[in-house]
């Protein structure tokens, strides 16, 4: 899978995109992360991106010209991207969304600065804008972040342990079940003894009672949209 991200601030993929998981799988060529700067595509003599808002008012906003050469001389390379404006105004990025993208051969990312991005670049040049929130970052770049990390982890042989994916949180939409590893105890206190047992399937049934249960007290809108078994409603009632 391709990522092609436009942003004016390149530098701040280098470290966090390289390393771990995301580095592993750009090294086993499994993802291609491709940054761009937005900048090289401006044609003025002071390569400018940015230019005061029509009609008035503080800051200022990103220019289309710049934007739109880089999306429109990317995509006559290689497969067609979805093209995607971070934006606060956008659709809430969730795991399903992340899915969705998992399956695209090619995603591309603009990452806005100072008020935002011309409004012409997601009217007629994009395919949706994502928003990782209900809260205003100073840039795209680390929204940008959070799409390629969380897509990325769904992409078939990227992480060790395949199934890891699957049964964590929001797959279903569920929290996920407390973890604990060594030691049993630490500092007065103790693992669960349910866990020592070594009875699958009465620890099974207990993580997912305990996901029911965090589920119901910390995401209420999560828990209302849950299809219960029986045996879940048996498991709560415990
Ligand atoms: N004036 C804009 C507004 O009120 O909608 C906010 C602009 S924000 C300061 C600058 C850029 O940061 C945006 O163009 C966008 O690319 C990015 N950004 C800010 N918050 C974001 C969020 N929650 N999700 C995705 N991108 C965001």
């Amino acid at each position: 899978m391709i990522f092609d991200i436009l942003t004016i601030f390149p530098g701040m993929f280098e470290a966090p995109l390289g390393e771990s998981i995301l580095g592993k799988a750009q090294a086993r060529g499994i993802i291609q992360v491709r940054v761009h700067n937005i900048r090289d595509y401006a044609t003025d003599k002071h390569q400018m991106t940015d230019d005061r808002p029509f009609g008035g008012g503080e800051g200022m906003v990103m220019k289309p010209e710049p934007i739109v050469s880089a999306l429109e001389g990317l995509c006559r390379e290689g497969p067609r991207p979805w093209v995607i404006l971070l934006s606060p105004q956008g659709r809430l990025f969730n795991q399903k969304i992340a899915w969705e993208l998992s399956r695209r051969p090619r995603v591309m990312l603009i990452c806005g600065r100072y008020e935002g991005v011309d409004e012409r670049v997601s009217e007629y040049y994009t395919d949706e804008q994502i928003s990782i929130g209900d809260y205003v970052l100073t840039g795209g770049e680390l929204a940008a972040m959070v799409v390629t990390d969380s897509v990325t982890r769904l992409i078939p042989g990227v992480l060790g342990n395949a199934g890891s994916a699957l049964v964590e949180s929001f797959s279903e939409p569920i929290l996920e079940y407390p973890q604990y590893t060594r030691p049993q105890e630490f500092n007065g206190y103790r693992v669960p003894e349910i866990l020592l047992s070594g009875h699958h399937e009465v620890i099974h049934r207990w993580r997912r009672g305990q996901a029911l249960l965090r589920t119901k007290l910390r995401r209420p809108d999560l828990f209302l949209r849950l299809d219960l078994s029986e045996e879940d409603r048996e498991l709560l009632r415990l």
